[in-house]
């Protein structure tokens, strides 16, 4: 393994991250079942994350059945894991900013076993393939034939992508579909591989709720505008966070508004809860990769090399 385009330091905590990551999902793996509520698994997820020594790279997704991604807790969530669901539960964590993001689906139907063992599948073939050069456009051909040979779709408009220091969506993707990508695997390059399979009709859209948002410019007007968005810059600076985590720093039903008016002036991105379009069950498996010298070395897997 050649790894010149990073430093000891930024591999460290790349694969500390991963590791923080990887125990998270392990314990999430046994833990997570119907009759829990939602609210309880986010917040526990986040503060074993933080008790393993790193920072939520974004707010726990705790997706059930139709729900793609985007869903995490607002504060007071009565929602419970029904019982025969089929859960996504993605989670990121960052040391000083160098990021992991994996996910994995728990079903508690036999009849969706399937739909996890195809994301499975595509995504380790997708791992498998990984090395300086490759084509994205390969991989992601790859990802939807191995989705399809299982007689699912996959979801043409979510994708994985680039991590960078602080930044969750850097650059490159990696698309569940065949395409004409530009993009081109390098040696350096993190990425999250993330394919979601349905037997829906095979791409999401934005359902009315948002509950994650990310900063992205100072237009705060009043003060308390301009207060939660200094707050917001200085804890969570370029990545997402969710209402929840003002909870003890704010009063939370002001946070909702003012999140809302950041949100409509353009000082926040929401990210609305993505649901898949015609209703249809959606599987979702992730991993983040390290680009080496001759292949990939899986942060959230334990830094296995490929
Ligand atoms: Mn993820
Ligand atoms: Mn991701």
């Amino acid at each position: 393994m050649f790894l010149l385009v990073l430093t000891d330091d930024e591999l460290e905590k790349l694969i500390k991250a991963g590791e923080i990551v990887r125990r998270v999902l392990d314990y999430a793996s046994s833990y997570v079942k119907p009759g829990l509520n939602v609210l309880d698994v986010c917040e526990r997820l986040e503060n074993m994350i933080i008790d393993l020594g790193g920072l939520p790279a974004f707010p726990c997704n705790v997706s059930i059945n139709s729900i793609a991604a985007h869903y995490t807790s607002p504060p007071n969530d009565s929602a419970i894991i029904p019982q025969n669901s089929l859960v996504k539960v993605d989670v990121g964590a960052h040391v000083d900013g160098y990021i992991a993001d994996a996910a994995i689906t728990l079903s508690f139907n036999p009849d969706y076993d399937v739909m996890v063992d195809a994301v499975k599948a595509a995504l380790n073939r997708a791992i498998s393939m990984i090395r300086p050069g490759i084509k994205v456009s390969q991989i992601s051909r790859s990802i939807e034939e191995v989705i399809r040979g299982y007689g699912f779709k996959p979801i043409s408009n979510l994708c994985g992508h680039l991590l960078r220091r602080y930044i969750l969506h850097g650059g490159k993707s990696i698309p569940n579909i065949s395409g004409n990508y530009p993009w081109i695997v390098e040696e350096g390059d993190v990425f999250a591989i993330e394919p979601f399979a349905t037997d829906g009709g095979g791409r999401v859209v934005e359902g009315s709720s948002t509950y994650i948002f990310s900063f992205v410019r100072n237009r705060a007007k009043g003060r308390f505008e301009r207060k939660l968005l200094s707050f917001i810059r200085s804890h969570f600076r370029s990545l997402p966070f969710c209402t929840r985590w003002f909870k003890g720093f704010f009063n939370i039903d002001s946070v909702v508004d003012v999140l809302d008016r950041l949100n409509k002036n353009g000082s926040i991105y929401g990210y609305p809860v993505l649901k898949e379009v015609k209703g249809g069950l959606v599987a979702q498996a992730e991993h983040s990769v390290i680009v080496t010298g001759d292949g990939a070395l899986v942060t959230t897997l334990g830094g296995r090399l490929n």
